[in-house]
């Protein structure tokens, strides 16, 4: 669908325009003319499927009508409510560009650094907050916000905000916005829980699936390497000696995990950072200037940091360990081939992560193709004393290959 075709106005459109975006994703296709009837909006969707746009240009289109038709009073008349500060900030992002023909304004409100400039932003007047809850409720209680006027609310990534432990903050939340409202409420998964609360918060609502989570967009390639705990740094090297992997997105269970796997990147001439919750946001925020504009090679996120990450150009997402929820397996590789383009997700697999990867094929339904003629294979499969033999024989003769190929380019490096 295009979106010259829904009743979108012309500054709207033309904002569209300047972004190139010109079809409507099938979220998009599906949110946009509903919420365009004020209808409340139960959207199941993942990041990558053009859910942001789904959300704010419906309450744009709506706030500039309104705008036009002579209410210019700067009272925060639309909440967007969205777990972590990088989501945050790219939505708001989002609603800066889509709304740069208008004459409404939005800010972006999170913890974690000063709020001396969010509060001057705020008591200038805004249209349209973008907030974490933490710091929402922080700056409400100290009486620099009103929710009283707000007539558009959004929940993005429900389950993630409940993941994170948000759900008294989004409880109170509800009950303080006037009953009055439009709601869209969005979730990559919508397990019991989050539907109750979904219950909650929309009156009738439209529902709306993209791509389910189960659903790995047929535009990625997905390829595991078995290997053992002790030899992924090393695989993790040789994977990259492949120089067509311009820029990768590498996934690590824990921050500690992410440090050491930059640590030993930069110790081998890969340019890296890290990007996760004990980062101060101005090391975050530089990490992913640097992966954007291509100074870094890899960025190293772990899961709850890497949700706010909106890179266009993503080919390569790579799974340092293998995710014991399922689900999370589908939102990293999701990373990659974006809207619609190729995406390659290679997973490292070490022995105790088998059962993980038999889960994860259970619930996309497929099997990953498994690469085994590396120098660094799993082990711990049953095998003949012979087989082991010619095994560990063939092991060694790939490793000392690799380790020899890799001394030769150090050299070469250092000699350039
Ligand atoms: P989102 O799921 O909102 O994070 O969007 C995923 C990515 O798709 C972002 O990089 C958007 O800029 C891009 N995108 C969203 N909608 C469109 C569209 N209609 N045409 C082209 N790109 C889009």
């Amino acid at each position: 669908m295009k979106f010259n075709t829904m009743s979108l106005s012309a500054p709207i459109l033309k904002a569209l325009e300047d972004k190139k975006y010109e079809n409507a994703t099938p979220i998009q296709s599906k949110a946009i003319p509903a919420a365009l009837e004020h209808k409340d909006i139960l959207g199941i969707a993942q990041t990558g499927t053009g859910k942001t746009a789904a959300f704010a240009l419906p309450i744009i289109e709506q706030l500039h009508l309104q705008e036009k038709l002579g209410n210019h009073k700067k009272q925060i008349k639309a909440l967007i409510l969205t777990p972590t500060r990088e989501l945050a900030i790219q939505i708001e992002d989002n609603f800066k560009d889509f709304s740069k023909h208008t004459k409404l304004n939005n800010t972006v409100i999170f913890g974690g650094v000063n709020q001396n400039s969010q509060i001057k932003t705020l008591n200038r007047g805004v249209d349209i907050l973008i907030a974490t809850p933490g710091r929402l409720i922080d700056l409400m209680n100290q009486g620099f916000i009103s929710l009283k006027h707000i007539e558009y609310f959004v929940l993005d990534e429900a389950d993630r905000m409940l993941d994170m432990g948000f759900v008294h903050e989004v409880k109170k939340l509800v009950k303080i916005i006037p009953q009055k409202r439009q709601s869209l409420f969005f979730s990559a998964t919508m397990p019991k829980n989050i539907l109750e609360l979904s219950n909650t918060i929309l009156k009738n609502p439209v529902k709306i699936e993209v791509n389910p989570v189960s659903s790995t967009a047929e535009t990625i390639q997905q390829f595991v390497y078995m290997t053992n705990k002790s030899s992924k740094k090393d695989l993790l090297h040789y994977i990259l000696e492949d120089a067509s992997i311009e820029q990768a997105l590498l996934f690590s269970k824990t921050k500690h995990g992410a440090d050491k796997i930059v640590k030993n990147l930069k110790k081998n001439n890969i340019t890296a950072a890290a990007i996760h919750g004990d980062k101060a946001q101005n090391q975050r925020q530089k990490a992913l200037i640097n992966f954007k504009s291509g100074n870094i090679r890899v960025l190293v996120a772990t899961d709850i940091a890497a949700r706010g990450i909106d890179i266009d150009q993503l080919k390569y997402v790579i799974n340092y360990d293998i995710p014991n929820i399922s689900e999370t397996y589908v939102h990293r590789i999701g990373r990659s081939g974006r809207a619609g383009k190729n995406g390659i997700a290679i997973s490292l697999c070490e022995p105790e992560e088998n059962a993980f990867l038999k889960g994860i094929e259970k619930l996309i339904k497929k099997k990953i193709p498994v690469i085994t003629n590396t120098p660094f294979p799993q082990t711990d499969k049953p095998m003949t004393a012979a087989e082991k033999k010619e095994f560990e024989k063939e092991k060694q003769r790939r490793k000392q290959e690799f380790f020899a190929k890799r001394k030769a380019n150090k050299n070469n490096n250092r000699r350039r």
